[in-house]
C-alpha cells in the first residue's frame, strides 16, 4: 500500500520553520562537544585503556543520538513526500501493545514510571504494517516517559467501537497547554521551548506518527487538562472485519502445549489464550497422547526432550492417527540445527522453534492454525 500524504495535512508553517532551524543546530551541535572532547581524551590517554573505553562508551552514546535525529528527519521527509510503503497483515493490536509495553518496561526496570497493560480478553484484528504500528505505540509510550516523573504510571489500553480499534496512552506527567494541543502534531513542534524543560528531541515524533497512522487511515489526538494534569494519546485505526487468517473468538482455535516444564507450558498457554485461543497443557508424553485425543487440538506445541516418551515419538503417534493428519505441530527444542530441524520434519513436524520462543517467531506460524477440529 502506497498512498502519498497530502502536504496540506502537514502544514510545514514558517513559524515552525523557524524555530525548528535554532533547535536543529542546537540539537546537533550538543552531541559534537562530547564527541570532540572524546577524541582527544583518546588521543592523550592511549596507554589508559580504562579512560579509552570510557571516552569511547560516551561518543558511541553520542553517534547513535545523533544517528536517531537523522532517522527522524528522513523518516518525516519519507512521509511528506509519499515514500513510505506499507507491508500490510491482519494484526492482533494486544499482541503488538504487548509486546512494546513489554521491550519499553524492561528499559526502564531500572527506576521510572510505572507502565501499565492489561492484556486484552478478545483479539482486536486491525489491517496494519505490524513495523509501522509497533513504531506509533513505542513512539507515544516513550514519549509518555519522557514527559512523566519516575514516581509516574502511564497505562496503556485498547478497545474496540464502532467498528474502530481505539488505543489510549495515558500518564500523568507534566501535561500540555491547552493552546498547544493543537500544534503538538506539526512538524518541529514543542509545548514548551523553556530551558527549565530541558528536553531533548526535534519535535518530528508525534508529525511522524500522525503520519503512520493516517497511512493506515486512522486519527490520532491529544487530551489534557492542562500542565501538571497529564496527557492522553488516543490512537483509532479502521477494526478489521474478517481476519480471515487470524484466529476469531466466534471459531476458537484448540491449542494443546506439552511441556514438561510447567512454567514454560502455562506461559506458552497464556500468551497463545491472548491471541485468542483455546488451550489445553500437559506435563509428558503420555499426558500428550491422552488429552490430545480427547481435544481434538488444531495445533501442537510440543517439547522434544521429556519424560515417559520423547517429542519425536509422541508425534509419529499422532500422525498415524485419522485426527492427528491436520493439526500444525510445532516441535519446541533447545537445539536448532540443520540435523535437529531435518530430525523434527521426518517425525511430522511442521515447524521447528527453539526456545526460548520470541513472540516474533511465534505470530507466522499462529496465522497458519486453522480449525480443523470437529466441533
Ligand atoms: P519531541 O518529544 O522530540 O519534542 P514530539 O513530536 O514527540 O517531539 O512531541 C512534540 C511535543 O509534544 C513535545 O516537545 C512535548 O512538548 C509534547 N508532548 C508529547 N508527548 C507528551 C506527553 N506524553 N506529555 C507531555 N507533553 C508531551
Amino acid at each position: 500500500m502506497k498512498s502519498p500524504i497530502d502536504p496540506n495535512i502537514i502544514p510545514l508553517d514558517q513559524k515552525y520553520r523557524d524555530e525548528f532551524l535554532g533547535v536543529l543546530a542546537h540539537e546537533l551541535r550538543n552531541p559534537l562537544a562530547p564527541l570532540r572532547n572524546g577524541l582527544e581524551i583518546i588521543r592523550r590517554s592511549q596507554s589508559d585503556p580504562k579512560i579509552v573505553h570510557e571516552a569511547l562508551e560516551v561518543m558511541d552514546r553520542q553517534l547513535q543520538q545523533l544517528s536517531g535525529l537523522i532517522d527522524g528527519l528522513v523518516e518525516a521527509s519519507n512521509l511528506r513526500q509519499g515514500l513510505v510503503e506499507l507491508k500490510v497483515e491482519t494484526l492482533n493490536i494486544g499482541s503488538i501493545i504487548e509486546e512494546s509495553v513489554k521491550s519499553i518496561g524492561a528499559r526502564l526496570a531500572e527506576g521510572g514510571p510505572k507502565l501499565i497493560f492489561t492484556p486484552l480478553a478478545e483479539p482486536l484484528l486491525v489491517e496494519g504494517d505490524p513495523k509501522r504500528i509497533r513504531q506509533i505505540l513505542v513512539n507515544l509510550i516513550e514519549n509518555a516517559v519522557k514527559y512523566t516523573g519516575r514516581d509516574g504510571c502511564i497505562e496503556v489500553d485498547a478497545h474496540g467501537e464502532s467498528g474502530e480499534v481505539e488505543i489510549s496512552v495515558k500518564d500523568d506527567g507534566i501535561g500540555i497547554p491547552q493552546e498547544k494541543l493543537g500544534e503538538i502534531f506539526e512538524l518541529f513542534s514543542k509545548a514548551d521551548h523553556s530551558l527549565e524543560r530541558g528536553q531533548d528531541g526535534l519535535g518530528l515524533g508525534l508529525s511522524i506518527v500522525r503520519g503512520l497512522v493516517e497511512l493506515h487511515g486512522g486519527s490520532v489526538e491529544a487530551h489534557s487538562v492542562g500542565p501538571g494534569a497529564g496527557s492522553q494519546f488516543i490512537v483509532r485505526l479502521p477494526q478489521a472485519t474478517s481476519g480471515v487468517d487470524s484466529p476469531r473468538i466466534s471459531e476458537k482455535r484448540r491449542v494443546l502445549v506439552v511441556d514438561d516444564n510447567r512454567d514454560c507450558a502455562s506461559s506458552l498457554a497464556m500468551m497463545l489464550g491472548i491471541m485468542g485461543f483455546e488451550t489445553e497443557t500437559a506435563a509428558d508424553g503420555v499426558e500428550a497422547l491422552r488429552t490430545a485425543a480427547a481435544y481434538r487440538p488444531d495445533a501442537i506445541f510440543l517439547d522434544i526432550a521429556m519424560p515417559k516418551l520423547n517429542g519425536y515419538d509422541v508425534c509419529k503417534v499422532i500422525r498415524e492417527q485419522a485426527w492427528g493428519k491436520d493439526p500444525v505441530v510445532i516441535a519446541l527444542t533447545g537445539w536448532g540445527q540443520n540435523d535437529d530441524i531435518e530430525r523434527s520434519r521426518e517425525a511430522g513436524f511442521d515447524h521447528h522453534l527453539v526456545k526460548p520462543i520470541e513472540l516474533a517467531s511465534l505470530e507466522p506460524i499462529v496465522r497458519e492454525i486453522k480449525a480443523v477440529h470437529s466441533a
